[in-house]
């Protein structure tokens, strides 16, 4: 297989690649290429242009300012799954690294570019979702944050104009002593979601949870906050009722259609139990 006919520009600075995709409507970002490049040689993509980031200056850093990781459009997966910092400040990143496709992957592919591919059982943006981040996006009309609930709007579909570049995603760190976890399931390890579930759970000094944030993709065309389990944990002690009560009331946010991979009545199975594990995993595992 190979692509369609295309140009490609390699700017230098964020201004010449805007101009590059402001000047050309089929132009399209090329970042680590996981996604990209297979899709564009089984022609499910057909750039008129590729603009390719690697010699954008500023784009391959991680900085740690107030709370919050700002992860430059250029930081590869593997970065910041080995970036201790990080880590100190939100565990639940490395914990849902594991599971994106493997090492060599991870060595190349971005985490921006994982956001803005915006695959519906993709980690990353059900990390952004559950912890509340948001996106940095920079076109001809200058810089605006958009918040991951606003981003994701359907499989592989984001608010990103077509002329704007995501200069940095904005994760934040995770509230001191919050508990968290990541389980998913998944046909063979390295494979997208069947179905999986992110949680982040703070509790007051007698372990009553005061706040939750919990969320799943793969269930349906984009990562979801699942509030019907957040409202129903919050104000427990989480013991094992409390916990297999509040994952009950997630099989309601399943909307994935039956597929090749798992029928709905599945897929509901499954996240209940996802949920009910990662709130006991969560209850377990307070961040340092
Ligand atoms: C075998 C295999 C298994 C995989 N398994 C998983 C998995 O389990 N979980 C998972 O999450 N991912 C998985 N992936 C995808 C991988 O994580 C990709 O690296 C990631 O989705 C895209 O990152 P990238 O940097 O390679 O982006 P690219 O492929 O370069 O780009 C992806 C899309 O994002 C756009 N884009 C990229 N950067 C920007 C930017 N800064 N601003 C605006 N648009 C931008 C591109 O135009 C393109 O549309 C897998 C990939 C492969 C090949």
């Amino acid at each position: 297989m190979k692509p369609s006919l295309f140009e490609y520009s390699a700017p230098s600075s964020v201004a010449e690649a805007i101009e590059a995709l402001s000047g050309d409507p089929g132009a399209m970002i090329l970042a680590g290429g996981q996604s990209l490049v297979p899709a564009m040689n089984l022609r499910l993509a057909s750039p008129t242009r590729l603009v390719d980031l690697r010699n954008v200056s500023g784009l391959g850093e991680t900085v740690i300012e107030d709370g919050i990781i700002r992860v430059g459009a250029m930081v590869r997966h593997r970065d910041i799954e080995l970036n201790d910092a990080v880590h100190q400040a939100n565990p639940l990143i490395r914990e849902a690294m594991k599971y994106v496709a493997h090492v060599p992957i991870r060595n190349r592919g971005t985490v921006v570019g994982s956001l803005c591919h915006a695959d519906a059982a993709a980690e990353m943006p059900l990390v952004l979702l559950v912890t509340g981040g948001s996106v940095t996006a920079e076109g001809p009309g200058g810089r605006r944050d958009i918040a991951a609930a606003d981003f994701f709007q359907f499989h592989m579909t984001t608010t990103r104009a077509a002329d704007e570049l995501i200069v940095h995603a904005n994760i934040p760190g995770l509230p001191k002593g919050a508990g968290y976890a990541f389980e998913e399931f998944s046909r063979r390890h390295g494979d997208y979601a069947i179905a999986a579930v992110a949680v982040i759970v703070q509790r007051g000094s007698d372990g009553t949870v005061d706040a939750a944030s919990v969320g799943a993709c793969g269930v349906g065309s984009k990562p979801v906050r699942l509030s019907a389990v957040e409202e129903a944990i919050t104000g427990t002690k989480m013991s094992a009722d409390d916990i297999k009560t509040a994952a009950q009331s997630s099989q309601d946010y399943v909307s994935a259609p039956d597929d090749m991979h798992a029928t709905t009545a599945y897929r509901r199975h499954l996240l209940v139990n996802l949920v009910r594990r990662a709130l006991s995993s969560a209850e377990q595992t307070p961040a340092s």
